[in-house]
């Protein structure tokens, strides 16, 4: 669990402790799916989190109404270490082969981490997060690879984020 636990965020979007207000814009960082054909993206890519991932990967709620900031970490929301969620805002640290080098494939499937930002009001539906960085932009950051024709598959063993050694801690 990333330093926001479901109890806590449920009391921080409740009412904004400065102004009472109930809308908050979270920036997390969530899994999200992209079909890769020879290197470039064929679509923009789907989300693929589920709820509990998108409280464990949030590095910051602001209030909308009068931009009090109800919670803020600088550290990785993968793996927690201090200070480095700046390190992930860098081109993905694990590239994309053009073609799958066990069968020379075009298509693989990538997963993902991308920064997002939700904006939520008390009571109602979020609606879906907007990406901040698709494939291949500053910030997204490649976790696995599949090729989409044979069994070769690929995934970091360090942190996807901010590159700190592994093993990773589970995600809820
Ligand atoms: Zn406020
Ligand atoms: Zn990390
Ligand atoms: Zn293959």
């Amino acid at each position: 669990m990333g330093h926001l636990d479901e109890p806590t965020f449920k009391t921080t979007l409740a009412a904004c402790r400065a102004c009472g207000g109930a809308a908050f814009e979270i920036v997390t960082y969530l899994d999200r799916q992209v079909s890769v054909m020879l290197g470039d993206a064929n679509d923009d890519g789907r989300w693929t989190y589920d709820g509990e991932k998108l409280i464990d990967g949030v590095s910051r709620v602001t209030c909308t109404g009068c931009r009090a900031v109800a919670f803020e970490s600088d550290d990785c929301p993968r793996c927690h270490a201090a200070g480095a969620l700046p390190r992930a805002a860098i081109a993905s640290r694990l590239s994309v082969p053009r073609r799958c080098p066990a069968c020379s494939g075009n298509d693989v499937t990538v997963i993902g981490l991308a920064p997002a930002v939700v904006t939520t009001v008390a009571g109602t539906r979020p609606p879906p997060p907007v990406p901040r960085a698709l494939f291949g932009d500053d910030g997204f950051q490649v976790m696995a690879i599949a090729c989409d024709d044979c069994e070769w598959a690929t995934v970091t063993d360090d942190c996807p984020l901010c590159g700190a050694p592994g093993p990773l801690r589970p995600r809820p």
